[in-house]
C-alpha cells in the first residue's frame, strides 16, 4: 500500500520538512513542493527557541485592560493596522472571544499536553538528519526589569508550572552571574533549565531537506496554485502550468495555507501575526542562552552567526513592506540590553500562521479524506513541527494518532 500511495507536502518550512521526514520514516515516498528554498520563509527568521514551555498564548484575559497602552505606546511590542483590522474584523473578534479566562485556560491545557511531546517529535528527526550540531541545550531565561513586571507575569508563569514546565526563579545577582553580557539590571527572572535552542533555524530546515533527498524524496520548486479533488486522488495545479496527481496531500504552507484555490475550508480563520528580527553579526559571545525580555516581547538569541533579536506582533496582513517602527523598536531595546553596534546587519519580517484560538490545525480536512492540514503554529512552530510531523505520518499510515488531535481539528471552526 505504501509503495502505491503517493504523497505531496505543500510547503518546505519547518512544519512541511518535518512532515516529509516523518512520512519517509513510515516508508512513504514523498514529493515536497515549495516555490522557494526549503526553510526560506517564516521558518528561517524565528528566535530559534525550542519553547516547550510556551503553552501560554497571546490571548489573555487582561488584554482588554492592557490593549490601549500596548497599541498607543511607542515602547510596545504590539502594533495593529487599523485599516487592516477594519477590513478583517472577524479574526480580531474571534481572537478577543478567545481571551476569556476559561478559553485561555483551555488553550493552555491543550498546548501544554502537545508541547510535552516536543522532543518525541523532534529527537528522531535530529538524529535522522544528523543535525544535533545545530542545537544547543543551555536553558532559556525570562527577565523582568521590575518586581511589578514579575508579579504581573506570575499567573502565566504559574500556568506553565501547572502544565509541568518547571523553572528556577532568579534574582538580580543570579541573572548577572548567568548572563554578564546584560547591560541593564533585571530585577527578576526565570530559568527554564532544560530548554534548548537552534543555532541556525534555516540550516535546520536545509539539513532536514538534504536528508529527505538522500532518502529519495522528490522536490518540485513551484507554487501550488490550486487543489482539485478527484474521486480517489487530488490534482495539484502548479504555477508553471504543470500538475501533479497524488493520493494524499499535506498542506503545510504556513500562513499562506488557505490562499491556494480549491482548498477545502478556505473560510478557516487563518491570519498572520507578523513578527520581526534584527541581527547583529559576530555578537553571539554576549549571551550564552536565549534571553526573553518579557514585557518587550522579544528574545535575544545567540546563534551561529550573531545575536538575533526576534519577536513583536503586528496585525497588518500579508504585505511584504517592513514596518520601520518595529525594526527601530527591536534595535533600540536590543542596544539597551546588550552592548551592540549602532545598526544591525540584517532586518527581517516573517508571517506567523495564527488561528484566533492560538491552536494549530492538525488533521484531515473536513471535506476530503485525501487532504490533511498541518499549519497554524503561531509563536511555537519551530517547537511543534516535529510532533506535528509525527501525528501527520501516523494519520496517513492509518494509525490511531499517538496524541489526541480532536482540539486541533478544523471542525472547530465549522
Ligand atoms: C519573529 C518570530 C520569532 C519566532 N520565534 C519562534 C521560536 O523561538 N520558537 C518557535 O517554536 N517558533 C517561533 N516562531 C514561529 C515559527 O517560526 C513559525 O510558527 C514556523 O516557522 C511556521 O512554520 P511553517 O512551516 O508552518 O511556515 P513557513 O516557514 O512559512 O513555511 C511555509 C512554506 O510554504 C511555502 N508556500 C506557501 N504557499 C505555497 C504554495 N502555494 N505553494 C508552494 N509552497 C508554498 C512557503 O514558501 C514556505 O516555504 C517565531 C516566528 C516569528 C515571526
Amino acid at each position: 500500500m505504501k509503495r502505491n500511495t503517493t504523497i505531496a507536502v505543500i510547503g518546505a518550512g519547518i512544519v512541511g520538512c518535518s512532515c516529509a521526514l516523518w512520512l519517509q520514516r513510515k516508508g512513504f515516498s514523498v514529493t515536497l513542493i515549495d516555490q522557494d528554498d526549503p526553510g526560506a520563509g517564516t521558518s528561517s527568521g524565528n528566535a530559534g527557541t525550542i519553547a516547550d514551555y510556551g503553552c501560554v498564548p497571546v490571548n489573555s484575559p487582561d488584554i482588554f485592560k492592557r490593549l490601549p497602552n500596548l497599541l498607543t505606546s511607542s515602547d510596545s511590542p504590539l502594533s495593529l493596522s487599523i485599516p487592516y483590522a477594519l477590513k478583517h474584523p472577524s479574526w480580531m473578534l474571534q481572537f478577543m472571544a478567545n481571551c476569556r479566562e476559561h478559553k485561555v485556560s483551555r488553550i493552555i491545557r491543550i498546548l501544554g499536553k502537545l508541547l510535552a511531546k516536543t522532543y518525541e517529535g523532534l529527537d528522531p528527526l535530529l538524529d535522522m538528519a544528523q543535525a544535533r550540531d545545530l542545537m544547543q541545550q543551555n536553558g532559556c531565561m525570562y527577565v523582568y526589569q521590575s518586581e511589578q513586571d514579575f508579579v504581573d507575569a506570575n499567573p502565566s508563569n504559574q500556568a506553565r508550572r501547572a502544565q509541568g514546565f518547571e523553572y528556577t526563579e532568579l534574582d538580580r545577582t543570579d541573572i548577572a552571574n548567568l548572563e554578564p553580557g546584560l547591560k541593564i539590571p533585571f530585577e527578576r527572572g526565570l530559568l527554564f533549565e532544560s530548554a534548548s535552542h537552534v543555532l541556525n533555524p534555516q540550516a535546520l530546515c536545509q539539513r532536514y531537506f538534504e536528508c529527505f533527498q538522500r532518502n529519495g524524496g522528490e522536490y518540485i520548486r513551484q507554487r501550488v496554485v490550486a487543489v482539485e479533488q478527484d474521486i480517489d486522488s487530488v490534482l495539484l495545479r502548479l504555477d508553471n502550468g504543470g500538475n501533479l496527481q497524488v493520493n494524499r496531500v499535506v498542506v503545510a504552507a504556513g500562513a499562506f495555507s488557505k490562499q491556494i484555490a480549491g482548498m477545502p475550508q478556505r473560510t478557516l480563520p487563518l491570519d498572520t501575526e507578523r513578527g520581526y528580527h534584527v541581527q547583529f553579526s559576530n555578537m553571539q559571545h554576549l549571551l550564552t542562552r536565549p534571553v526573553c525580555w518579557n514585557t518587550a516581547g522579544f528574545y535575544a538569541t545567540p546563534m551561529n552567526h550573531g545575536i538575533r533579536l526576534a519577536g513583536t506582533v503586528e496585525i497588518a496582513g500579508y504585505g511584504n513592506a517592513l514596518n520601520q517602527r518595529n525594526i527601530d523598536f527591536l534595535t533600540r531595546k536590543g542596544k539597551q540590553m546588550l552592548d551592540l553596534p549602532a545598526q544591525p546587519d540584517q532586518e527581517w519580517l516573517g508571517f506567523r500562521p495564527t488561528l484566533p484560538d492560538s491552536l494549530p490545525v492538525i488533521g484531515y480536512s473536513t471535506t476530503s479524506e485525501y487532504i490533511l492540514f498541518a499549519f497554524g503554529h503561531h509563536h511555537i512552530g519551530l517547537t511543534l513541527a516535529g510532533i506535528t510531523g509525527k501525528i501527520i505520518a501516523e494519520l496517513v499510515n492509518g494509525e490511531e494518532p499517538s496524541h489526541n488531535i480532536a482540539p486541533f481539528s478544523p471542525r472547530r471552526f465549522l
